[in-house]
């Protein structure tokens, strides 16, 4: 015997010959996992032969614990229908692989460790044995710190800095998908987009300084955010502009809500550092109409707004219906 491991399963690890124990001696060596089964042709269920030190230390298996392909799925996989997923994705590569000369089968997976904690990994491995006698060898690239920073990118990139709220661009894609949806329903179903503005901002600006701007655009974006649903999505549509979606609202159930933040931001106390101001909105409503281009939606939402400002701001246009602060 060249080769032994203190913990794992010895058997398997025993060798036969110098070069065998310097191959299982160089695995151990890899800084990235690797997994070495041999295909069970009688049953189809391989039977796990090795697992290297960087395997154990990050994905937490050892032999015992995982002797085949059925019982490292069962580990890595616990939720049926991911595992479901995962031998699709399996099968799907190794289909399209076949009419191929190459047979590397790579795919990324969220694998459950041994800590029970949810790691990625990408996974490679060569479907037809290269190293002889059945023996499949499957590496593991741990994917966590990207997919942890991509998401992170994702999340930044849909904000704004600011409030904190949906920029344009991820609104947009939320108002595509909502309209995608809305158009897949069986049941037809309303939602509503709503432009608000704050008035006369480049005096409160002019007046208590650009700071102070801020602060009253950060104030209304959570007094907004107060007064939605979950479901609902507050954007920052531009400098002291938002735009409101709210799902599965009509127009007349739009008015009750928007009248709601109406009231609320007309008797909010703004105050920052002392100084004390009065704030109020113009807003446009309209309900998104079966069919048109979601651009179609906004511009009638916005043209309420304008409608608003035009009659004096601090009110409520619903396409065309006019309801001013009180009334
Ligand atoms: P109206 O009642 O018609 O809406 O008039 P308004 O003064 O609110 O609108 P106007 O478009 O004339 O001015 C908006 C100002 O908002 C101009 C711009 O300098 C300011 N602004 C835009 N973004 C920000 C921001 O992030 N912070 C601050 N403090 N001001 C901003
Ligand atoms: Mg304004
Ligand atoms: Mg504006």
């Amino acid at each position: 015997m060249f080769y032994q491991r203190i913990k794992g399963d010895m058997k398997m690890v025993i060798t036969q010959t110098e070069e065998e124990s310097l191959f299982f001696q160089y695995l151990d060596f890899l800084p990235a996992p690797v997994l070495l089964t041999r295909e069970n042709k009688s049953n189809k269920n391989s039977k796990t032969l090795f697992v290297n030190k960087a395997f154990i230390q990050s994905i937490g298996y050892e032999v015992d614990d995982i002797p085949d392909h059925v019982s490292f799925m069962k580990y890595a996989y616990p939720d049926a229908n991911y595992r479901h997923e995962i031998e699709e994705v399996w099968i799907n590569k190794s289909t399209q692989l076949a009419n191929h000369k190459t047979s590397l089968v790579q795919f990324c997976s969220k694998v459950r460790c041994k800590d029970q904690q949810d790691r990625w990994f990408e996974i490679r491995t060569e479907l037809k044995s290269t190293i002889g006698q059945g023996v499949v060898i499957i590496l593991f690239n741990n994917m966590d710190k990207a997919k942890k920073q991509v998401r992170e990118y994702v999340e930044l990139s849909r904000k704004d800095p600011l409030t904190q709220l949906a920029n344009r661009r991820y609104m947009n894609e939320l108002l595509q998908k909502e309209k995608r949806r809305q158009s897949n329903q069986e049941t037809e179903y309303d939602f509503s987009v709503v432009m608000a503005d704050i008035d006369f901002f480049k005096t409160i600006n002019d007046t208590y300084g650009h700071a102070y701007g801020d602060y009253v655009i950060e104030k209304v974006a959570k007094l907004i955010n107060q007064h939605t649903r979950k479901i609902d999505v507050t954007s920052r549509w531009g400098g002291e502009e938002y735009l409101l979606l709210l799902p599965q609202t009509n127009i007349t159930e739009a008015r009750i809500v928007v009248k709601k933040i109406m009231k609320y931001i007309h008797e909010y106390h703004f105050e920052w550092e002392g100084v004390i101001c009065h704030v109020s909105l113009t807003y446009g409503i309209t309900g998104y109409r079966k069919g048109e281009d979601i651009n179609d939606t906004i511009n009638r939402a916005d043209h309420c707004l304008y409608q608003g400002k035009e009659r004096g701001r601090d009110c409520i246009v619903t396409d065309g219906l006019y309801e001013g602060w009180g009334t």
